[in-house]
């Protein structure tokens, strides 16, 4: 579905849109680029979105590069808004407390280690978090090696590519058997980057998806009129599913419909509507349970 909102409101790229399809398409264990990784060069294996087990834990590898005696293991993040550390705990934007991801990534290392292990391979890991949306920002009290910032990014793939890559048949052979091992259902779906000032704003036509020209909504291509309460409500749901780190504000909510010209209109239906999360520098809404 994020998908879907997605392909409405953005100029997609035939990159992007490749990566879309295989992401709807799911995993076939084909090798792939991807779109951050393009600038690497050729002959880099790239597994991705594999979904795998180990004793019966479960646990998700986002990237995993297959070069020469070192196996990378990335996790990407498109994160956005300002994140902060404080003892070994990581907040959103919001304040709110939510998973390590460096925890996550610890633990899925451990358990390819162990997988790697048991099917015969003997390679280093090398684990990062990488970071690719350039609106993010991490206030953290230490530097994290393994980490990697959108503005590092550009070093971080020069590193690997000054790295020779040789494969032979043992490096095909572990990717085949890692395709093979994947499990279909993956929980979280893949998204191309995509900030909210890049994404295009308005409200779309309920019955075909089409932008709406003007606040009487009524659409210019199937002549389908929404009540504007209702468009409105349906316009935040699908804003909290594509940034759910920014907060519902009168205000982001007039700027993300664009075309309702009254803020009075947005306070007035998000008055009525959702709840009030009232702080003392900035209050915001919140979608009622
Ligand atoms: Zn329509």
């Amino acid at each position: 579905m994020l998908n879907n909102f997605l392909d409405t409101r953005m100029n997609l790229t035939e990159n992007d849109k490749k990566h879309i399809w295989t992401i709807n398409k799911g995993y076939e264990g084909e090798v792939r680029s991807d779109i951050w990784l393009l600038n690497l060069t050729d002959n880099w294996l790239v597994l991705h979105d594999l979904l795998l087990e180990f004793n019966q834990s479960i646990f998700q590898i986002d990237t995993l590069i297959i070069a020469c005696e070192k196996i990378y293991l990335l996790d990407v993040k498109n994160f956005e808004g300002d994140y902060a550390v404080k003892d070994d705990k990581w907040y959103n934007p919001s304040g709110e407390l939510q998973k390590n991801p460096l925890h996550q990534l610890e633990r899925c290392e451990i358990l390819l280690k162990k997988l790697l292990n048991k099917l015969g391979y003997h390679f280093t890991i090398e684990a990062y978090l990488i970071f690719i949306n350039p609106e993010f920002h991490l206030y953290i009290p230490s530097t994290e090696s393994s980490i990697i910032f959108p503005t590092q990014l550009n070093r971080f793939l020069k590193k690997l590519n000054t790295r020779p890559v040789k494969l032979n048949n043992k490096h095909f052979h572990l990717a085949e058997q890692l395709a093979s091992l994947h499990k279909d259902e993956s929980p979280y779906p893949r998204l191309p980057p995509y900030t909210f000032e890049k994404i295009k704003k308005g409200i779309t036509c309920y019955n075909c998806k089409s932008f709406l020209a003007d606040k009487t909504l009524k659409c210019k291509n199937c002549g389908y009129v929404e009540d504007v309460d209702a468009a409105i409500l349906r316009s935040i749901k699908e804003f909290t599913l594509l940034f759910p780190d920014r907060k519902i504000t009168t205000d982001s909510i007039h700027d993300w419909c664009s075309i309702i010209k009254s803020k009075k209109t947005i306070r007035r239906i998000l008055a009525k509507n959702l709840e009030l999360i009232r702080h003392s520098r900035s209050s915001y809404y919140r979608l009622k349970k």
